[in-house]
């Protein structure tokens, strides 16, 4: 009797833990990796290019058209990863572009956001921050400041907290005022620092991918909100 009473209160505990088990399956399996988060069409201009290097970082042999190429490359397939079209303004580091170029190009599109990826240069190798611009005032304020606040969650390249910041910047750039949607050119970090240095040049690609995650970031949370 008593063996029968325990068993059954133990078969109910059985069947509640596994059907427990299979609700959390089920929602894991239709969950947020089978749903996009990223919609509509982006442009990606990936700085410099051609005949035009960049700033460059000479100890570690890094040119800033290379690496922000590196990094627009890793973003595409994120963002294509989420479900977003995207459009590059160059694909290889043979091509020279004008502003021109860039903006025209963009226009053509239809896309929702602009972000022009490069990398900052200083003739400090101790210099290292991170932040956005922006060109036209009302349309691409809020974009500049969305990429900048996923920016800021950048680990720093010494390893201690987070990238340091400098909070955007209006800059007269043709492919800021001249693209029809908001648009920002995003200063990722500083190719010229020492420790950004290291770290891009390991041969790894997590400093890029780093890069790519949090443009990545920035760029859904923008288009989830506008
Ligand atoms: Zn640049």
């Amino acid at each position: 009797m008593t063996f029968t009473i325990l068993f059954r209160t133990w078969a109910t505990v059985l069947v509640a833990m596994l059907a427990a088990i299979l609700l959390t399956t089920a929602a894991f399996a239709t969950g947020a990796g089978a749903q996009p988060t990223c919609s509509g069409k982006v442009v990606l201009d990936p700085g410099h290019g051609g005949t035009d290097s960049g700033a460059v970082n000479t100890k570690y042999r890094l040119t800033e058209k290379e690496q922000t190429l590196k990094v627009a490359k890793r973003l595409e397939a994120l963002l294509e990863e989420d479900g977003c079209t995207v459009y590059m303004t160059r694909t290889s580091n043979s091509q020279t572009l004008s502003n021109n170029d860039r903006y025209t190009y963009a226009n053509t599109t239809g896309a929702r956001v602009l972000i022009s990826i490069h990398m900052n240069g200083s003739t400090s190798p101790s210099t290292d921050y991170t932040t956005t611009l922006f060109g036209k005032w009302r349309k691409d304020k809020g974009l500049a400041n969305t990429v900048f606040g996923s920016l800021s969650a950048l680990p720093a390249a010494n390893g201690t907290g987070t990238i340091a910041t400098r909070t955007p910047y209006s800059f007269a750039s043709g492919v800021l005022l001249k693209s029809d949607m908001p648009a920002t050119i995003a200063e990722t970090v500083f190719i010229t620092s020492d420790r950004e240095g290291q770290l891009l040049s390991n041969g790894t690609g997590a400093r890029q991918q780093q890069i790519a995650q949090a443009l990545r970031v920035g760029s859904e949370d923008y288009l989830a909100t506008h």
